[in-house]
């Protein structure tokens, strides 16, 4: 199954059911799920068919907030949803931006795992665009970490960890790049870890880029999330262009590290310094203070594994589940010398 061209019609049949017949407009290169190359983004158009949500059909009801990609709603649609609404930008072609939806959107539909945030369609008929998913129930890990201050002990950080890399494991292993990890973007509701808002980000640097042309905007508390290449390519100015920043399945790695490390503490690594600081200091290779990290030293290898400066030493997903299973889950039950009031402050 795959492309075959003729005069003006190309059938294709990658993922549907049927063959389709479509039209040669609104061409750019893409690959479908088994990377052979689709030729068009019309393609991806079709395939998508099936994802496509009238903006009719939605109900909007709760204002959730704000982020990056814009307006997230909670709304019916067959049952509770989120609805995820993209600011478009009026100076920019709709065009470009809808193909780069499409091409976005095509990625999502083919996830499905159980730490991944079901993505349920899209409206993609500007100006409504619109991303529908589940909605996830509980908090995010950062509202439980930085808002409500809760403190995880070790056995259920690796819980949370493992079920963070799984999902993340799955989502490489089908060649999507998160981009976007973040404890914002984990939600945690009876003992589930649920990811949100992978393979978005591209989006949305395409809504904001024009209005902000001479610098890409730095939302507070994303830095520490960066990998060094990254920041080193933001210092170069490589993000003035769209999609000149080097994310990879790596600095995905480099990702979870920062969010290891708040699973661990609490806190965010360089918390409370300024940008041009953290910057400087990942730069150059110099990682935070461990100083307030609880847990034996295999905890810490395991962070300064994911925080490699060089993006080929980190580990992928599937090693770092290896790592995991091996961790031990009470600390300070390992060293018999310690005083009893310790065992009892980390007990599980
Ligand atoms: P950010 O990830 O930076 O918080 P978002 O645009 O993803 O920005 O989210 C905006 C708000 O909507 C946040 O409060 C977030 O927790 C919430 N939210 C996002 N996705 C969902 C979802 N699938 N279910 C429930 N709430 C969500
Ligand atoms: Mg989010």
């Amino acid at each position: 199954t795959n492309t075959s061209n003729d005069s003006d019609k190309t059938i294709i049949d990658s993922t549907m059911s049927e063959v389709t017949l479509l039209d040669r407009e609104d061409s750019v290169d893409s690959q479908d799920d088994e990377g052979h190359m689709l030729g068009r983004v019309g393609s991806i158009s079709v395939a998508l068919k099936e994802w496509d949500i009238p903006f009719e059909e939605l109900i909007r009801e709760d204002y959730i907030g704000t982020g990056r990609f814009g307006k997230v709603y909670k709304g019916q649609w067959h049952g509770d949803v989120a609805i995820k609404m993209l600011n478009m930008d009026p100076n920019t072609d709709n065009a470009a931006q809808l193909s780069a939806f499409k091409v976005e959107v095509a990625n999502l539909r083919k996830t499905r795992h159980e730490n991944l945030v079901l993505f349920m369609g899209a409206c993609m008929k500007p100006p409504h665009l619109a991303i529908v998913t589940s909605l996830c129930r509980g908090s995010s890990l950062f509202t439980l970490l930085h808002v409500r201050k809760e403190k995880f002990n070790m056995s259920k950080a690796i819980i949370i960890a493992q079920q963070v890399s799984q999902g993340m494991g799955y989502l490489h292993a089908k060649g999507i790049v998160h981009k976007d990890l973040k404890t914002k973007n984990i939600f945690f509701d009876k003992d589930k870890v649920v990811i949100t808002d992978f393979g978005l980000f591209n989006v949305t640097k395409l809504c904001h880029a024009s209005r902000h042309a001479d610098r890409l905007q730095i939302p507070p508390g994303w830095l520490c999330y960066l990998s060094p290449e990254i920041i080193k390519a933001l210092q170069a100015g490589a993000a003035y262009a769209n999609n000149d920043l080097p994310f990879s399945t790596m600095s995905d790695v480099y990702a979870f590290g920062t969010v290891w490390y708040e699973l661990l503490n609490g806190h965010w690594p360089f918390e409370d310094q300024p940008a041009e600081s953290i910057i400087w200091q990942v730069g150059h290779g110099i990682k935070p203070s461990f100083g307030l990290i609880r847990g034996s030293k295999d905890v810490k290898d395991m962070l300064l594994l994911c925080w490699n400066y060089k993006c080929e030493d980190r580990p992928s997903f599937g090693n770092l589940l290896k790592i995991m299973e091996r961790l031990p889950r009470k600390p300070f039950t390992r060293s018999p010398s310690h005083p009893i009031h310790l065992l009892s402050r980390s007990a599980d």
